[in-house]
């Protein structure tokens, strides 16, 4: 007779945000690595379970981060371009970036992986553009780093096909064949993107801006995706430098361009997507596009603010992203939640909930990336949380548990669960040497700028 799985109740929370209409306020019962059952106010689970003493926590569905660029953790807060915009900040750096080794993107990866997950993040995607030589195994290495980490993740295989030359933004060593790039997305596709609920590693296509790419990269990997099934990811509408190149390379306007080369459904999702006229928000919502929102480094680069309650208002689904760690510079999910929330209050007031803020954190972000299987709290889905624990200094006096993770702002989880595993416990990550990675990867840093 086979044992019935373990359930486990997490009781009675001091908080907990569902990001539906659902109660769960006597908490939530995991089995199988599963959401099976949540618990009203007062209830109790309607089968026997064991406890987790909640009591002092506050409990969210696990934080999903949907625009990234993992290895800009080795570039943080570099002196050269701690004070530029877009274009000559990227212009300063992919001469550095180009240096990158597996060994460097390695730590990389890890750094930005253990940050995320300690930030309450459990699914993150990463947008990886950079295929120097040597670096033909970059998704492959991001794929065994989440995978060790316990993570979820979106891996897309970025590219770069337009040089200097050719009257792109990045310089000629960093550019690929589109024949390179289409048949290595085509092996990553098959040999680890995972369908179906609870997928652990995804892979999307993502050519990298409208600026470092040519239209036909971007109209072959539409038919790609489209074969294969696997979702579409860009930069767009990111600032209006951008917005000026669209218009003087292919005399269109970002959203035309994207409609030009296929793109223009809802197997897209875009990173930024700021500088949008309403006609174009009313295209972008009724294909079903979809944005992610990255509020930081939006204020860092000065890039400019996306307009989130119009595009949801329109069907655009809006999730968030901290950006590559050259412009954030932190890959921390719970404080992205926190300037997202102020960043929409100084464009629309300062009535905008701090729920909604929670909710493009998880909900929406789970619909960027096409999931219906995480991002809330309800029987069926992944048991995939965020346990924050408010009884530190900055939390003391506060009244709403919930709304205090945001408005005192709140760093650090106290437990993370994915699909029913704890990955994170008081506040720390089981079996990471931290101090070591840190040494490591800091050595790693110093060395890629200094070529
Ligand atoms: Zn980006």
């Amino acid at each position: 007779m086979s044992q019935s799985p373990t359930r486990l109740w997490i009781k009675n929370p001091l908080g907990i945000f569902t990001a539906n209409d659902l109660d769960a306020g006597g908490g939530l019962v995991v089995s199988d690595g599963k959401i099976v059952e949540l618990v009203p106010s007062g209830g109790q689970p309607s089968a026997p379970a064991a406890v987790f003493d909640a009591s002092g926590h506050v409990v969210l569905p696990g934080l999903i981060n949907t625009h990234h660029h993992f290895y800009q953790t080795l570039t943080r807060a570099w002196g050269p371009v701690a004070n530029a915009p877009l274009f000559p900040w990227l212009q300063n750096l992919y001469p550095v970036w180009a240096r990158l080794t597996p060994r460097s993107l390695e730590l990389a990866v890890q750094v930005a992986l253990a940050e995320l997950l300690l930030s309450g993040c459990t699914t993150a995607a990463d947008h990886h553009y950079l295929f120097p030589d040597g670096m033909e195994d970059a998704i492959d290495i991001e794929v065994a780093a989440v995978r060790a980490m316990g993570m979820r993740a979106t891996l897309t295989r970025g590219s770069m096909t337009l040089g200097e030359d050719d009257g792109g933004l990045p310089p000629r060593t960093t550019v690929q064949s589109p024949e390179a790039i289409l048949s290595d997305s085509e092996r990553l596709i098959r040999k680890y993107h995972e369908t179906g609920d609870g997928a652990v590693v995804q892979i999307a296509l993502a050519p990298c801006s409208p600026f470092s790419v040519t239209k036909e990269i971007m109209a072959e990997s539409a038919a790609m995706a489209e074969r294969f099934d696997v979702r579409l990811h860009t930069h767009l509408a990111e600032t209006i430098d951008e917005e000026d190149f669209c218009q003087s390379m292919f005399g269109l306007r970002t959203v035309d361009y994207l409609e030009s080369v296929g793109w223009l459904g809802n197997r897209t999702w875009l990173g930024h997507g700021i500088h949008f006229n309403d006609e174009e928000i009313a295209r972008l919502g009724a294909a079903g596009t979809a944005v992610a929102h990255c509020p930081t480094s939006n204020m860092r680069l000065a890039s400019g603010t996306a307009r989130v309650l119009e595009l949801e208002a329109a069907g655009v689904p809006v999730g968030l992203g901290v950006d590559g760690s050259a412009s954030n510079d932190a890959s921390n999910m719970i404080l992205e939640a926190r300037q997202a929330l102020y960043l929409q209050r100084l464009r629309y007031g300062a009535s905008v909930p701090v729920e909604r803020a929670l909710g493009w954190a998880t909900r929406g972000s789970a619909a960027v990336l096409g999931r219906s299987d995480i991002g809330q709290l309800a029987p069926g889905l992944q048991a995939d949380l965020a346990l924050f624990k408010p009884d530190e200094l900055r939390f003391s006096g506060s009244h709403d548990p919930v709304a205090a993770l945001l408005l005192c702002g709140a760093d650090r989880a106290d437990r993370v669960m994915v699909g029913g595993a704890w990955r994170v416990v008081e506040g720390t990550i089981p079996g990471l040497d931290v101090a070591g990675l840190i040494a490591e990867h800091s050595a790693a840093a110093r060395k890629l700028v200094a070529g």
